[in-house]
């Protein structure tokens, strides 16, 4: 990734990967501690209870003496049944403690990742997958969840089972010890081998689970059904789904059969060690005698057995999982090191909005969006064509108040110069300024309380309409809401639903029309009450009833604010006072409208072009009239047309 304005920047961690998860865990050490301890304590006592068994046979059940100790019975058979209810509850409290630990540092995670990627720019999020942002905030922060609870716990408890449970083999008989360990190695091979072919056929399934996913999302969607509708794919993307599907149903198969084997080489490995022992300790009774290895001690040792392999096939497992889950953790980090390029200058200053008085300037702007100043510096040595950049040169200055029509043809740049008002980007090369203060020195709260932006996305929550108008002001009143959707002409048709305010906007506000969702948007940023208004004029095919209302929306709004309009709309550029004509990053022309028409160059072409469709007869002095016979004419800011 690049580290210039506009890509955000990679710091590669200095420190260790280990080290920064350790971090994570840092806050919970004392915690941390008390699990250790309790893995340590009933991990030791769980060896306990096998080496009583040779105490109860030896001593208690089939003593030298001939007849049982039934003393001795009552007493080992009272310490076993003690010992697995104190493991049992010490279980209880180990387990709320490591899910609490699991459950704060997947937590902290979750709100430094966020509260991170809501201080990056527009350029992250235009160039990052919305469902990879997803999922690194959902999936891979509740993987780490894994990491505490089971992982760690299972390699420091197995560690100690392994360890106490070998010496208490050792105790029993060490010519036994010395076979059950030699074995293994035998063991561990085979558990890797199925385990392996288990964890690939997993990953594939993983793989074609997310792909199913991706496809259900993009084809079910609303953009996504519609395409395919459309354009009469449904039989393709059937056909699609339908292979995945049969993909995934025969890998599932495939793991629930690998997973099957490789507990039959476990099952097996349990069934047959202790014959070993069996067959071992008859040849040792018959060297050494029955009381090096007594029939208590053989019951005792066959009984640890299970609990050497079983942790070792378990650590096995577990140092795959410990794996995986360094790769959620840098994954997380991956995004926690992008660099917030975007952020308050530590000289910002606070602007209050009653003291802006709204003059915009832009002082030789260059924006790149695909390279940044160090490439652009190394393909200027190494001889390449230098990178394209979006704006090229931008200078221009509007008055307080002013209203400022940027027309050109699509990808001119156009919303990029309306990008940098309000640092939703910085520029490369050059100044924006409001007021004569470059808008890097401005906090980026005082921008956003100065400047309202009405774009063509109009995203809407999905929720009640009050709560998509409030989010510009939490703390209007009813009638300081009702006023501003009074404004917008949306009051009468929001009072036509019968929850009125209250009704619950669809799925990106696809329940109401395109002009109903503009004019919420404005009449979101009414309540705004922004001193710079920015207003990203859609292209799209409002009828024409829909643009009046929303042209009449709009109207009060401009009314005594700098106004920065990419227009589409011809009554907005007829009532401009300042015309940018732009073109492949540059300023090609400015004037007024009949400056402009006058010219007959860009502005003039893109007019006759774009607007009424018709070509222009007569460019009077407040009106047009068009070949068709309509005429169009501004005032006041409004279009009539009339024929
Ligand atoms: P306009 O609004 O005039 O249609 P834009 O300002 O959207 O033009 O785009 C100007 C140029 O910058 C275009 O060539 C466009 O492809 C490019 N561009 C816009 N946004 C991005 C982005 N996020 N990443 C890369 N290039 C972009």
């Amino acid at each position: 990734m690049s580290t210039g304005g506009i890509e955000p920047q990679i710091d590669r961690p200095q420190q260790s990967l280990i080290r920064r998860i350790a971090a994570s865990f840092r806050p919970y050490l004392s915690q941390i501690t008390i699990v250790g301890l309790l893995i340590l304590f009933t991990a030791g006592l769980g060896v306990v209870n096998p080496l009583m068994i040779r105490v109860i046979f030896d001593s208690a059940l089939f003593p030298e003496s001939g007849s049982p100790n039934l003393n001795l019975l009552w007493i080992i058979a009272g310490v076993m049944a003690g010992i697995t209810v104190v493991t049992g509850a010490i279980g209880i409290v180990q387990t709320y403690v490591t899910n609490q630990v699991g459950q704060k540092v997947m937590r902290d995670l979750r709100d430094r990742l966020y509260r991170h990627l809501q201080t990056l720019s527009l350029g992250f999020f235009t160039g990052t997958k919305t469902g990879e942002i997803q999922s690194r905030v959902t999936n891979d922060v509740g993987g780490v969840q894994n990491v505490v609870t089971s992982t760690i716990t299972d390699i420091l408890s197995n560690i100690v089972i392994l360890i106490s449970t070998v010496i208490a083999m050792a105790i029993l008989s060490w010519q036994l010890t010395l076979v059950a360990v030699g074995i293994v190695p035998v063991f561990a091979f085979l558990t890797r081998i199925v385990g392996e072919k288990r964890r690939a056929v997993s990953a594939e399934v993983q793989k074609s689970t997310a792909e199913m996913t991706a496809i259900t999302q993009e084809t079910l969607s609303i953009s996504g059904i519609m395409l395919s509708k459309l354009f009469g794919r449904q039989k393709l993307e059937i056909e699609r789904f339908h292979w995945e599907n049969q993909h995934l149903s025969d890998l599932v198969v495939r793991r629930q059969m690998t997973g099957q084997s490789f507990w039959a080489v476990m099952q097996t490995f349990f069934s047959i060690s202790p014959v070993i022992i069996y067959v071992l300790a008859g040849y040792l009774i018959s060297g050494i005698g029955r009381d090096g290895i007594s029939p208590g001690t053989i019951i005792a040792f066959t009984t640890l057995q299970a609990r050497l392999y079983f942790p070792i096939g378990t650590l096995l497992q577990v140092s795959v999982e410990l794996q995986s889950s360094m790769a959620l953790f840098e994954r997380i980090f991956e995004y926690l090191d992008i660099k917030a390029d975007i952020v308050d200058d530590p000289e910002a200053v606070d602007i209050q909005p009653e003291r802006v008085a709204g003059a915009i300037r832009f002082d030789s702007v260059r924006v790149n969006y695909v390279s940044n100043n160090e490439e652009a510096q190394e393909s200027a040595k190494t001889g390449d064509p230098e990178p394209r950049w979006a704006l090229d040169g931008i200078d221009f200055e509007i008055l307080p108040g002013q209203l400022a029509a940027f027309v050109g043809p699509s990808g001119a740049g156009k919303t990029t110069i309306s990008y940098l008002i309000p640092r939703l980007y910085d520029a490369n090369e050059g100044r924006v300024l409001i007021d004569g203060i470059d808008v890097r020195k401005i906090k980026l709260e005082s921008l956003s309380r100065m400047i309202g932006y009405v774009s063509q996305e109009n995203y809407l929550f999905h929720a009640s309409i009050r709560n998509n108008l409030l989010y510009s002001k939490p703390d209007a009143t009813q009638d300081e809401m009702e006023a501003a959707a009074k404004a917008a002409y949306i009051h009468e048709r929001i009072m036509e639903f019968a929850d009125g305010y209250d009704t619950i906007v669809g799925e990106r506000g696809y329940r109401m029309s395109g002009g109903e969702r503009q004019r919420l948007s404005i009449a979101r940023v009414i309540l705004h009450q922004p001193k710079l208004l920015i207003l990203d004029e859609a292209t799209s095919a409002l009828d024409s009833a829909s643009e009046r209302y929303v042209q009449a929306a709009l109207e009060p709004l401009m009314k005594g604010r700098t106004t920065v309009a990419i227009a589409h709309r011809l009554s907005t550029i007829m009532a401009a006072d300042v015309i940018f004509a732009i073109d492949r990053g540059r300023i090609v022309e400015r004037g007024t409208h009949s400056q402009l028409l006058s010219r007959g160059g860009l502005y003039a072409q893109l007019y006759d072009e774009q607007f009424q469709g018709g070509k222009v007869e007569c460019h009077c002095e407040d009106g047009v009239v068009f070949s068709d016979g309509t005429v169009a004419f501004a005032e006041d800011g409004r279009l009539t047309t009339s024929r």
